[in-house]
């Protein structure tokens, strides 16, 4: 049987040492932070949202390899690629990103899928307020996580800076769109022609500025 544990202070004294307890933390920091109306910065690589990141003149990084959907043990990442073609051109290789999904219902934000990706275009961001009430709107689309357009940038689908290759791309000789880029027509999602001048997208150079190697 278990010996009984020793009562080593006066019956009296207890509710006071209990009280001695209280008293001391009252004296203690806070630990308390006022979020939602007071934000802390979170510590820089902190794990948060994910990002599709772009190159610097608005093409996209993804190639729709699918290996940051192969790597994740909570099996919350859905890719679909696709070929690029010269009237349809969203990245600067040879397959891009069709379809991407992440479902923050299921992922844990562990960081395997950033570090399984080959061309750094998924990373994460510091942004950690993804709570909803519905299990749909969890579910982000490629559209919510392509990262915005920075000066100098083109949204896709748009040609690739004329006289570079893929390899210029990943060599940071691509600094920016080349003048006179346009955004191309995406015939795959029905988009219609905004700009008055659509004969952008064909296999000419939208400048014949030739990047220097
Ligand atoms: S952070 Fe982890 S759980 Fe979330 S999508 Fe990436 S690999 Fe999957
Ligand atoms: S995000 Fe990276 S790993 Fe995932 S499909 Fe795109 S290129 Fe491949």
């Amino acid at each position: 049987m278990a010996e009984e544990p020793k009562d080593t202070k006066p019956g009296f004294q207890n509710p006071v040492a209990g009280f001695g307890v209280t008293f001391k933390a009252m004296f203690k920091k806070r630990l308390t932070e006022q979020y939602p109306e007071q934000q802390k910065t979170t510590a820089p690589r902190f794990h948060g949202r994910h990002q599709l990141n772009r190159h610097p003149d608005g093409l996209e990084k993804c190639v729709g390899c699918e290996l940051c959907a192969w790597a994740c043990p909570a099996d919350a990442i859905y890719v679909e690629g696709a070929d690029n073609t010269d009237e349809e051109r969203y990245s600067p290789g040879e397959r891009y990103g069709r379809v991407y999904q992440i479902n923050y219902a299921r992922c844990i934000l562990c960081g395997l899928c950033i570090e399984a990706c080959p061309t750094r275009a998924l990373t994460m961001t510091n942004e950690f307020e993804l709570a909803d009430s519905s299990r749909a709107n969890l579910i982000y689309t490629k559209e919510q996580l392509l990262a915005g357009l920075e000066e100098g940038m083109v949204d896709t689908p748009h040609a690739i800076y004329p006289g570079t290759d893929e390899q210029d791309y990943y060599r940071g000789l691509v600094t920016e769109a080349a003048p006179g880029t346009e955004r191309q027509v995406a015939h795959s999602k029905g988009e219609v022609v905004q700009e008055a001048d659509s004969t952008f997208g064909g296999t000419e150079p939208a400048s014949e500025k030739v990047i220097g190697r």
